[in-house]
């Protein structure tokens, strides 16, 4: 039986189990972790407890795991989990881990992280890259902070969800990491969708032109997989403009309080707030090049 089928005298908690978090769940259990699990969302809860994992019913029945998996929407709930009225802070033992996967603001990881070491516990970020397919298929990127040893001893519990585990640096490096990556992901989501707006004015296919392009030194997941969606016209989410803004502005404070220059993620932003005020919240994020389509003529302006 290989680690990733046996079984582990590691206990894990896991709160937040949304779009990401049931399949990373899963991939625990699957790995042989006892798990115990918690979220607002009952039907969530129901379908993790069905594949093995146990209901510990509130945040402090999480608690007393050796590690514990946070994977939640934004930073105000991080926050809440931890240090909230019964939060994780004041229940988890000396000498156990947090290990924050949600994607949030690495000025307050470093502050969480600080707080909690005062109480003796470990804290890793170590937010992801790779979607939903990523988290289901356990191939996830997984881009950690915090020291070395702590990830050491945690490498099998991540190494259950992800393939990619890189060690970025101290506490708030893995976060710092995942908001350039989406700095640079927005960028080319823009990118392929000018280009191929200026090739359909242009009277050319845009199909052959992305095809040409993927040949060369245009070459990106962004023009694969985002291409793909403005040829099929299919702008449903994946991974929904509303989660895209957020990281961009964690992108943009980040910026901001280093002194870091990001002028073009500032325009793309501003053109996510257009998608989001005209109802269009909840479609993917390359929905971009909708936008552009509209900008350009090329198709009748959104919602009123
Ligand atoms: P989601 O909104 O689908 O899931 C979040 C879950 O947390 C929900 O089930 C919610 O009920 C639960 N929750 C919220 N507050 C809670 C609380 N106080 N106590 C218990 N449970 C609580 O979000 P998601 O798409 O799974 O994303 C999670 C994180 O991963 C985000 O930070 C997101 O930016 C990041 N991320 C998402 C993707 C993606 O493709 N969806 C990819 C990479 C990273």
């Amino acid at each position: 039986m290989t680690q990733a089928e046996g079984s582990h005298d590691t206990q894990i908690g896991f709160i937040g189990l949304g779009v990401m978090g049931r399949w990373m769940a899963a991939n625990l259990i699957k790995a042989g972790f006892r798990l115990v699990v918690h979220d607002l969302n009952r039907a969530a809860v129901d379908e993790v407890t069905g594949k093995g994992g146990v209901d510990g019913g509130s945040i402090a029945g999480v608690a007393a795991a050796d590690i514990v998996v946070t994977m939640l929407p934004d930073t105000p709930d991080v926050e809440t989990v931890l240090f909230g009225p019964d939060g994780l802070a004041g229940a988890m033992r000396s000498g156990s881990v947090l290990i924050d996967m949600s994607s949030i603001s690495p000025i307050a990881t470093r502050r969480f992280a600080a707080d909690l070491a005062e109480r003796g516990i470990a804290m890793l970020d170590a937010p992801v890259s790779g979607g939903f397919q990523g988290a289901q298929n356990g191939t996830l990127s997984i881009m950690v902070g915090g020291a070395e040893e702590v990830l050491e001893r945690c490498r099998p519990v991540l190494a259950a969800m992800g393939t990619t585990i890189s060690h970025i640096g101290e506490s708030g490096a893995g976060q710092v990491c995942k908001v350039c990556n989406q700095v640079a992901v927005a960028i080319n989501i823009q990118a392929v969708a000018e280009s191929l707006t200026l090739a359909r004015k242009s009277g050319v296919d845009p199909a052959k032109v992305r095809a040409a392009l993927l040949g060369g030194f245009a070459r990106s997941t962004a023009l694969d997989l985002h291409g793909q969606r403005v040829l099929d016209d299919n702008f449903a989410a994946g991974f929904r403009v509303a989660l895209q803004r957020k990281d961009l502005k964690l992108a943009l404070e980040t910026g901001s309080a280093t002194g870091a220059p990001l002028p073009a993620t500032a325009l793309i932003q501003e053109l996510y707030g257009v998608l989001a005020a005209t109802g269009r919240i909840g479609l993917d994020n390359s929905s971009l090049a909708l936008l552009l389509e509209e900008m350009a003529g090329l198709r009748p302006g959104g919602p009123a």
